[in-house]
């Protein structure tokens, strides 16, 4: 029998009121998305594509307009105890460690800040030691006093993630973990979430705008377009052979990729106007080069929204060419 979902998105829309008589806008628009036990998922996408809104509506922060997220097989619920409960089993890690930091408090007290707010019963001490221990902080004592900026930017990212871990949570939700530090620090944080994975069986969804971030952390990739998952699958399968002509743009522009470069052109559409049929079709350059028409699918792109893609660990891509 297949292992129930740690999380699950099933059928998530959710939409805001459109700005001056806009129509309301579809940030995020039929999402399925599984995260198994020990599993690290990336949510990939250029900015405002509704990956934050998406991972937003998983923690609890915004409720769906329809569809359902559910946690171990029971229904998230928005009331305000049950979330409080759920916030201490799915944690977030914010980008920015300078912002997500107050500079007047310790690191001791911006650990412990979790453990007060959920009423800790045990050894306050010992839990925030124990998260900065389990956090790359090593001995923790050293760091009880120190304030924000006596510290690098990895140390700082590492507080930050001591503060997810106090809780002893189930699932980190990561957006942008490593936008903001350097390159040499990025991949330290890295090996930290693959350790935690591995160590203490903690799943993770990874928010990211950068496919080379999934490559090097992910066991599973989701690309998202313009409110939409548009291909998903294991993370070597996606990028060593992306199907989606939005992922082959993604990854054609990494450095290291081999492939020709494909620029895309314009901004993705507004999610007050989503187009009808494919929503890519406007920057899609398998459409743009004739492909899609030598294929007999042209008609299709501009006119038939392609199937939502299931949630589960199976690939998928959302375009007419890969029926
Ligand atoms: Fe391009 Fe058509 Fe595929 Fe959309 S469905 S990505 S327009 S080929």
């Amino acid at each position: 029998m297949t292992p129930l979902p740690l999380l699950s998105a099933a059928g998530v829309h959710v939409t805001f009121p459109g700005r001056r008589g806009a129509p309301p806008a579809r940030a995020v628009d039929g999402v399925d998305l599984d995260i198994g036990a020990g599993e690290i998922v990336a949510l990939v996408g250029e900015s405002g594509c509704g990956k934050t809104t998406l991972a937003r509506t998983l923690l609890g922060l915004v409720p769906p307009t329809s569809g359902r997220v559910t946690f171990a097989g029971e229904p998230l619920s928005y009331r305000s105890r049950a979330l409080k409960s759920y916030r201490k089993r799915v944690q977030l890690v914010l980008q920015d460690p300078s912002g997500s930091l107050n500079p007047r408090h310790t690191v001791y007290d911006a650990v412990a800040e979790g453990l007060r707010i959920h009423g800790h019963p045990g050894d306050e001490r010992e839990a925030v030691a124990s998260a900065l221990s389990r956090a790359g902080l090593r001995p923790p004592e050293r760091f009880f006093l120190r304030y924000p900026h006596e510290l690098s930017g990895g140390q700082r990212q590492r507080v930050v993630i001591a503060g997810a871990l106090v809780l002893d949570p189930e699932l980190l939700v990561a957006d942008e973990p490593v936008a903001s530090l350097d390159a040499s620090v990025r991949g330290e944080i890295l090996a930290l979430l693959l350790s935690l994975r591995d160590e203490l069986g903690l799943s993770a969804l990874v928010v990211t705008h950068d496919l080379g971030l999934a490559w090097n952390i992910a066991d599973r990739v989701a690309v998202m377009y313009l409110g939409r998952i548009v291909e998903t699958g294991p993370v070597e399968e996606v990028l060593t052979s992306p199907q989606h002509p939005y992922t082959q743009a993604l990854l054609s522009v990494l450095p290291e990729s081999p492939a020709t470069p494909v620029v895309l052109t314009g901004e993705p559409p507004d999610p007050s106007r989503i187009p009808a049929g494919c929503r890519f079709h406007e920057r899609c350059q398998a459409l743009a080069s004739g492909e899609a028409d030598r294929a007999g699918v042209a008609e299709s792109c501009r006119g038939v929204a392609p199937a939502v893609l299931g949630g589960g660990v199976g690939a998928g891509v959302a375009c007419h060419l890969r029926r």
